[in-house]
């Protein structure tokens, strides 16, 4: 008999204000319905990121904070369980780049930056979007990336969209459509990071993470030991899952959630 556990986690960024659940849970409940569409992991995982991505509260998206030069240039990816990988870097002027992400991943050059980004986005219809070109906000010091893992019972998939830590210069690229680093989904599990992006990449977070689950530790315990990976002053969020059991955390406050349905 088929399996139909079904499970979706999602979150709105270390450093998000845990008050903003809802959204994460509005997003949790769109990947959990296309889930019991059948529609795949992979296809729940976007439907999940886009759905933070089109709230506003978060940064990435619409919400995408501005770079200290007034630019809004945003990074997004997507994996799943079967090893098939899409980014794009430092995008420009659309509205879902994760959907941009997942269109790469059937392309044979599945990451793309810049202006390759923006023509591949165009050439596909992808919905262009202005909304809020301006000067960066001095105030805003978070990084509120959006993420998403699901498992459909056979797969695991995982999707990031960020739009850069607060502040940070134009050009600059985080760990998130680093393949490793900010996600990785395999055999054993879906893991999404969220946090200082360098700190992110240096530690390989996300695949170190995967391998603690694919050795069978549970997914609080490699929380924990993630966590202990990173200085006071790194924030670092993370939302994995393996087939059993999951689990989310942030040292920073997180505005995150979890849903499952039938039996692991
Ligand atoms: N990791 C992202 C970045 O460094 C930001 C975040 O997750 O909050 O770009």
């Amino acid at each position: 008999m088929p399996n139909t556990y079904h499970c979706i986690l999602t979150h709105g960024g270390a450093g998000s204000d845990a008050a903003f659940r809802d959204g994460a849970e509005t997003a949790c409940r769109m990947g959990m319905d296309a889930l019991g569409q059948g529609t795949g992991a992979l296809e729940a995982a976007v439907r999940g990121v886009v759905a933070l991505e089109n709230d506003g509260r978060f940064n990435a998206g619409v919400g995408s904070r501005a770079r200290a030069d007034g630019s809004v240039q945003m990074d997004a990816c997507v994996m799943d369980s079967d090893g098939r990988f899409g980014a794009v870097a430092v995008i420009e002027g659309f509205r879902n780049p994760v959907l941009i992400a997942h269109k790469l991943m059937a392309s044979e050059h599945c990451m793309r930056a810049g202006r390759g980004a923006a023509e591949f986005a165009l050439e596909h219809d992808f919905e262009t979007w202005t909304g809020r070109k301006g000067t960066a906000d001095a105030s805003y010091e978070g990084s509120d990336t959006v993420g998403c893992v699901a498992f459909d019972g056979t797969r695991f998939a995982a999707a990031l969209s960020t739009g850069g830590t607060g502040g940070s210069p134009a050009g600059r690229v985080g760990d998130v459509p680093l393949l490793g680093c900010g996600l990785y989904a395999g055999p054993y599990g879906a893991v999404a990071a969220t946090g200082k992006g360098e700190a992110i990449a240096r530690n390989m977070t996300a695949f170190r993470a995967y391998q603690m689950l694919e050795e069978g530790m549970g997914p609080n315990f490699v929380i924990e030991e993630v966590l202990d990976w990173f200085e006071e002053d790194e924030d670092i969020g993370l939302i994995l899952m393996s087939r059993k059991a999951w689990a989310g955390q942030s040292n920073r406050s997180m505005a995150w959630s979890g849903l499952s349905e039938g039996e692991p």
